[in-house]
Order: structure tokens, then sequence, then C-alpha cells
């Protein structure tokens, strides 16, 4: 923090400086002035919400937060992903509509993100409503020669954008895999293509295009939303960390490659993973915890501290001691707040110490520190930033 004075956000010396203030999210400087465009890539809703991707979404609300009180316009987009390759096995094994299984578990996602504090975006782009805006980037790649039509599909040449960002190829091979994107397709020129569009075979959801009936790729279908909500950039592209790659480096190469502006995003916000005993918390592992699990007994509040009390990259592990620390700390900023400053409010430096801290790439633990030992208007501040209260 010693490097970047202009991050302490008093007004004071916002009106002294006469320069806009900056937040530090990574290795990357963000105004707190103008509008700042927040793309957080949303859920694929065919399951419960549990607490990794709560962990995601309130990790995005606290970073809109500390951006707004700060003094940016904050526009968040978070799309829901209702045309995907899991949700329609999921629907059809279940026997309904993938539109109406997509609208059941998005009213509980939304709950549950209710329920814990979390903002609604400005924009919820839902991918069924964008199929046409698929097309276009898709004929708009082909017609750049950065993609090709291959048996009713067309695929993004994805390898350099991939061996950017996971150099080793065989890592790289394995995450593809591992995420769906079938690197042993033999379709594809290249193991590292991926759908922009991919073609529906009888009995499959799917819609007409140039190329024959079929539906959008999954990392087309975030390139595709995220153009059309803010056009050709974002501020922040963010999610949970595991999508780095493959699906944020293409959704980035896509809407780089078709718009020739670059960077897609100024800053990437992954959220670190939440694991149980070290598995990645995911229905296939059979270990989730569910959030409504949780907020019948315990605050929202000390969910969102759970949650928040550590670095906002860093993966961890869930455990029901975490939790009761985290309501533990509850208490004590509650009754921290309570307290009457120790110096006249607005004159310490309290509340603009642990400003500084959630400026400076949201350090919330220090940000937390600050706020139980000076107590008063700064543990006050700190509350409001994080959603607290
Ligand atoms: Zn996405």
């Amino acid at each position: 923090m010693g490097g970047l004075p202009m991050i302490r956000l008093s007004s004071g010396e916002r009106d002294v400086s006469g320069i806009a203030p900056v937040m530090r999210l990574g290795g990357t400087l963000l105004p707190l002035a103008g509008r700042v465009r927040v793309y957080g890539c949303g859920i694929t809703p065919y399951d419960v919400t549990h607490l990794g991707h709560a962990a995601t979404f309130v990790w995005i609300d606290a970073l809109c937060r500390v951006l707004h009180a700060g003094g940016a316009e904050v526009i968040m987009s978070r799309n829901v992903t209702d045309v995907d390759d899991a949700l329609l096995a999921a629907a059809s094994k279940a026997e309904v509509s993938y539109d109406e299984l997509a609208a059941i578990q998005q009213f509980y996602f939304e709950r549950d993100m209710a329920e814990l504090g979390v903002t609604r975006p400005a924009a919820e782009p839902r991918a069924h409503g964008y199929v046409g805006q698929v097309i276009s980037l898709a004929g708009g790649l082909v017609a750049q020669g950065a993609a090709y039509e291959r048996d009713g599909g067309v695929y993004f040449r994805g390898r350099a954008a991939a061996l950017r960002t996971v150099a080793d190829e065989t890592a790289a091979l394995a995450l593809a895999a591992e995420y769906g994107d079938r690197p042993d397709d033999p379709r594809k020129d290249d193991p590292f293509d991926v759908p922009v569009w991919q073609p529906s075979g009888q009995g499959e959801l799917a819609w007409e295009s140039p190329w024959g009936p079929g539906r959008p790729g999954w990392h087309a279908e975030c390139a595709a939303m995220a153009l059309h909500t803010f056009g050709p950039a974002v501020d922040v592209q963010a999610g949970v960390g595991d999508l780095r790659f493959p699906h944020h480096a293409y959704q980035a190469a896509m809407a780089e490659t078709f718009t020739g502006v670059r960077p897609f995003a100024r800053a990437t916000m992954g959220a670190g993973v939440v694991r149980v005993s070290g598995a990645k918390m995911a229905k296939s592992a059979g270990n989730l915890v569910l959030v409504g699990d949780l907020l019948a007994s315990y605050p929202a509040a000390a969910i969102r501290l759970l949650i928040l009390d550590r670095r906002w990259e860093q993966d961890w592990d869930y455990d029901r001691a975490g939790l009761e620390a985290a309501a533990a700390r509850l208490e004590r900023l509650l009754a921290a707040a309570g307290r009457a400053d120790r110096a006249a409010p607005g004159q310490g430096g309290a509340v603009a110490a642990v400003r500084g801290a959630l400026a400076d790439d949201l350090d919330v633990p220090a940000a937390l520190g600050i706020a139980e030992a000076e107590g008063g208007s700064a543990a006050r501040t700190v509350g409001t930033l994080l959603g607290l209260w």
C-alpha cells in the first residue's frame, strides 16, 4: 500500500489532490470515478446454489460496493448460462424443458443471493436471448479466418489464446477436457479449437443458423452477452478462479478477435475455489454445502464474513470451525461498531485506513483488523462496505 498513496480515499485527500483516486485489483489500477463495467460470469442454472457459487458472487459484490463507495459508477452484468450441455442433460433427465428447469433454478439462486445481501446486477443477460449475437460472432470470426466451418459447427482457432494463458500444453489440454471442450473431437483442426457454434443432433435443442441447426458454444455465449451488454471492452472480467482457463481465456480471445479491441478486460478477478477437505465443492464430488442450509443456522453477515475474511484469489477449505470463527468475528465487529470514535468522526485516520485497505486489492483482513482495533466509524464503515449491515 505504501507505493500507492492516492488510494487512501478520505474525501479530504480527493479534494486536495484533484486526481481521481484509484483502486488496485490484482496488478491493475481501476478508476474510482466514471463508469466501471463489471462482467460477472454467472451460473448455469441446473442445480442448487452452494457455497462455492456464493463465494464468487459475494466477492464480486464486495468489489462493486468498494468501487461504488470510492466514487465509481459501477455497472454490473451477471449472465445466466441457460443454454448449456449440462443443463440440457439435466432437463432431459428430469423430463422438463430446458428453460423451465433454468427458470426454477434461477429463482432459487436469486433468492439465496438476495438473502446474502448480494446487490442485484444492472443487467442479467440470459444466453437463450443471445443466439443471434452468437451467430453474428461466429460469422465475423469465420470472415476473419479466426474460425472455420466444419460439419455444421463453427470452431474458433484457440491454440494461441490457450497457450498464452496456460503455458504447459499438457496441463492446458487436461483443463480443456475437464471443462467440456473435447480436445479429442476429430472434427477440429487443432485440439485447442473450441465451438462458437455447434451442430445439434436429432431431438436436441437447436436454432437455425447459416451452418444448419445448432446451438451456441459456452465461451461464445459469454463473449456475445458481454459484447452486447457493454460494447467491445469491460473493466473487470470476474468469476470463479478456475474459469480462468478455458472459459475466460476463450471468451476474451473471441471478443478481442471479433472487435479488434485489446484487451477485452482491463482487469480480471477470479475468486478462490471453495473446497471441502481439499476437494473442490461440486455435485459430482458429493460435498456440497448449500447456502440455504447455512442460512438456517447463521446470519447472512457471518456467511459473508466467512467468504470475505481472506485473500480473494486464494482457494480455501470450508469447515464448521471456520464458520463459527466468522460468526464470532462478526460479533466482535458489531461490538466495535457500537463504540464511540476515539477522535471526532471524519477527523481520525481510521476510516481512511479501512477504505485504503479495501481499495488496496480488497484487503479485507487488514480492514477488519483496523476496524476491530479502532472501533466506531471505522468498524461501521467496514460493515457497510462489505455489505454486512
Ligand atoms: Zn462466462
